[in-house]
């Protein structure tokens, strides 16, 4: 792969996209984010939100006995005042698991799996992997993937690009839908730009130059 390439797989990857070989052409990779259907925010599988009022697991931990509350970092099991075991509570004051009655006292039932209490305790039943998008409260997710094509460019380039002026290889990239075409000039600065059909004598209409990739460009 080329290092050009190699770096930008880097840079994907750095900023929560999944990156995939393309393994019939080492000059493209695959790049692709799971994201809400409505507002295209990315969507996180891995966090953890409570069953009972939908807020995201908090990553603490709370004495049960004097409220002293530590990050899930800490190695402690135990409050180093009260000497009570931690809980791993709902965050949210109005939470059913935070009200006096059945719902809290079986958020704090101690099962055989886990010795851990609260909501967010592991193995608890009391919370479940993200179900609505945390921007817009839609409850639907979808995967967007693009091919990723690079082009640099020895010339420092503005905002119009002639066909001719790409490889042939990339020239096919800016007619197909699911393509984002990155190109870089000679100043280092790159201009991310969505495929659409394009004659031989029109002019690709760049986005800006920048030192940074506009990632907005993925989800256009
Ligand atoms: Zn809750
Ligand atoms: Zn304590
Ligand atoms: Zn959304």
């Amino acid at each position: 792969m080329r290092i050009e390439l190699k770096s930008l797989a880097y840079f994907f990857v750095a900023n929560d996209f999944e990156v995939y070989i393309n393994e019939k052409n080492e000059e493209t990779i695959y790049v692709s984010q799971l994201v809400c259907t409505e507002c295209l925010s990315p969507w996180y599988m891995e966090l953890q939100e409570c069953l009972l009022c939908g807020m995201v697991h908090p990553y603490i931990k709370k004495c049960p006995s004097c409220g002293k509350i530590v990050s899930t970092t800490n190695t402690r099991s135990k409050c180093n005042e009260c000497d009570e075991e931690f809980i791993y509570p709902c965050l949210n004051d109005k939470c059913p698991s935070n009200q006096e009655g059945n719902i809290r006292s079986a958020t704090l039932y101690t099962n055989s799996y886990s010795r851990k209490k609260g909501v967010f305790a592991r193995n608890s039943v009391f919370s479940t992997s993200m179900n609505f998008c945390l921007n817009c409260g839609n409850e639907s997710n979808r995967y967007i993937t693009r091919e990723v094509f690079l082009e640099t460019i020895d010339d420092e380039i503005d905002t119009n690009l002639q066909k001719s002026q790409l490889t042939k290889y990339n020239q096919e990239a800016i007619n197909r839908g699911d393509s984002l075409l990155i190109i870089k000039d000679d100043t280092g600065e790159y201009s991310a730009n969505r495929g659409h059909e394009l004659s031989d004598e029109e002019t690709l209409e760049l986005n800006e130059f920048k030192e940074k990739i506009d990632i907005e460009k993925f989800y256009d």
